[in-house]
């Protein structure tokens, strides 16, 4: 049975102070049920290691650069962030696609950067409003997912996918405006199912799937009721201890 994986994105929050009193709360809180990650800002990385080093959690930042050192100026490399004990990072956020402009090109190669470098990449895909209300959501979805299958398939070992994806449409994203339980199902579906097209039925059944978007306690089990849905990467409850246990307690079933 996969575990599900329930994945906080802090986003550019965060206080030493606040930090600590949310790591406090929730180091212990992780069920046998689920695997639990926190992806926090860079600089807080060293405080979340000592808070988190060798508990079931892990940790990991909310982007890293494609390159492996060089004049990249503000940018961080996978070896740097591995230093301090991190085993994941998010890549292809939508938040990085607008604000930063990243494609889905270059989202791949960050990808594939983390995988050579030994971090597990979480990559978010999902489609915009106009996307789905002019009906290209699996366009859109797969426009996105096809340069990180062809560039990170020769890192399948052992029928085993090395990354995981989140399906995160932007307009749930924030917005309090979560996608139905049957919305993620369908989208997840068609995900996994370009999966075993292009890799096999056993890889696509093995890979892990998270839903992003407004994810809260009281819809998170619906949401996991899915047989799709493999998890959840959560923005702003990730950010209270209470909501974030509501979630993680969501996977007991
Ligand atoms: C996110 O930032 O990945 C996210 C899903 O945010 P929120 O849960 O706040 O919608």
């Amino acid at each position: 049975m996969k575990k599900k994986l329930v994945a906080g994105n802090w986003k550019m929050n965060g206080s030493l102070a606040s930090n600590e009193a949310l790591l406090k709360e929730v180091r212990d809180a992780l069920p046998l049920s689920c695997e639990g990650a926190v992806f926090c800002s860079a600089v807080y990385l060293p405080q979340v290691q000592g808070f988190l080093a060798g508990s079931a959690w892990s940790y990991g930042v909310q982007d890293v650069s494609c390159y492996a050192q060089g004049a990249y100026t503000g940018d961080l490399a996978v070896s740097m962030v591995r230093e301090f004990g991190a085993t994941m990072t998010l890549v292809g956020h939508s938040e990085r696609r607008t604000y930063h402009g990243e494609s889905s090109e270059l989202v791949a190669k960050k990808a594939v950067a983390a995988l050579e470098g030994g971090l597990t990449p979480v990559v978010c895909i999902g489609e915009s409003l106009h996307e789905r209300e002019q009906a290209l959501t699996f366009d859109t979805i797969a426009a996105q997912l096809d340069p990180v299958i062809e560039k990170a398939s020769p890192f399948l070992a052992n029928q085993c996918w090395p990354l995981i994806f989140a399906y995160e449409p932007v307009w749930a994203i924030g917005t309090g405006r979560t996608a139905t339980p049957e919305q993620a199902q369908e989208v997840h579906a068609f995900i996994r199912n370009r999966f075993a097209t292009c890799l096999g039925v056993a890889v696509a059944a093995g890979v892990k799937i998270l839903y992003g978007g407004s994810v809260k306690a009281e819809n998170a089990k619906a949401l996991f009721a899915q047989a799709d849905v493999d998890g959840a990467l959560v923005g702003g409850a990730a950010l209270q201890a209470k909501e974030f246990i509501g979630i993680l307690n969501a996977t007991l079933g």
